[in-house]
């Protein structure tokens, strides 16, 4: 089966905690890393291996996006899947949105796939899409897109920043729905 890496943003602790919802006491690092792993329950329950670039709530070492990179292209994994929460400085910014790196690639697809599971499972989520191109991605040329050799997305689920959905971000129900909507995306890709 297939090699899934997972990258939970983000160090976590005092070294890098993401983006942070001081009011409601969030940090982005630790709800990142709360669905990863769920989303990898999932995936090595249908057979898949899965290799996740943080596994603690902070991991120093992982505060280098070049270690996460070497990680995934050293174990040889077929996807990459960064896992973030989106802030802004407006209360009032929402959405869901989804990264690849330029130009077409296998992250394209791979991301319709997982924004297709998305939108059908949250309805309520503004998707957040550039349609420039034919597909809801965003391209930039974010470090763990680029030094991936694997197809490689960087999802980002919810904003932080916005207290409605800082709220969904830490309700245990709306995780483990977003976690199943990216593993079922991720598998769909396999299709
Ligand atoms: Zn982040």
């Amino acid at each position: 089966m297939a090699k899934i890496c997972l990258d939970p943003g983000h160090a976590g602790g005092n070294i890098d905690p993401g983006a942070v919802n001081g009011k409601m006491g969030l940090q982005e690092a630790i709800i990142n890393l709360v669905i990863a792993s769920q989303v990898k329950k999932h995936l090595v329950a249908a057979g898949y291996q899965v290799l996740m670039t943080r596994t603690k709530a902070e991991q120093v070492e992982t505060d280098s996006l070049k270690y996460r990179c070497e990680l995934a292209n050293n174990w040889g994994a077929d996807l990459v899947v960064s896992l973030h929460c989106n802030s802004a400085a407006s209360e009032q910014a929402n959405g869901t949105e989804i990264y690849t790196s330029l130009g077409e690639t296998n992250g394209d697809r791979l991301a319709t796939c997982i924004i297709n599971q998305i939108t059908a499972s949250f309805s309520d989520l503004q998707l957040r899409a550039d349609w420039d191109d034919g597909d809801p991605d965003k391209e930039q040329n974010f470090y763990i897109l680029r030094y991936t050799d694997a197809p490689a997305v960087l999802l980002e689920m919810a904003f932080i920043s916005n207290p409605e959905e800082a709220a969904k971000l830490a309700d245990s129900a709306w995780q483990r729905d977003m976690a199943r909507a990216v593993a079922r995306g991720i598998s769909d890709y396999f299709v």
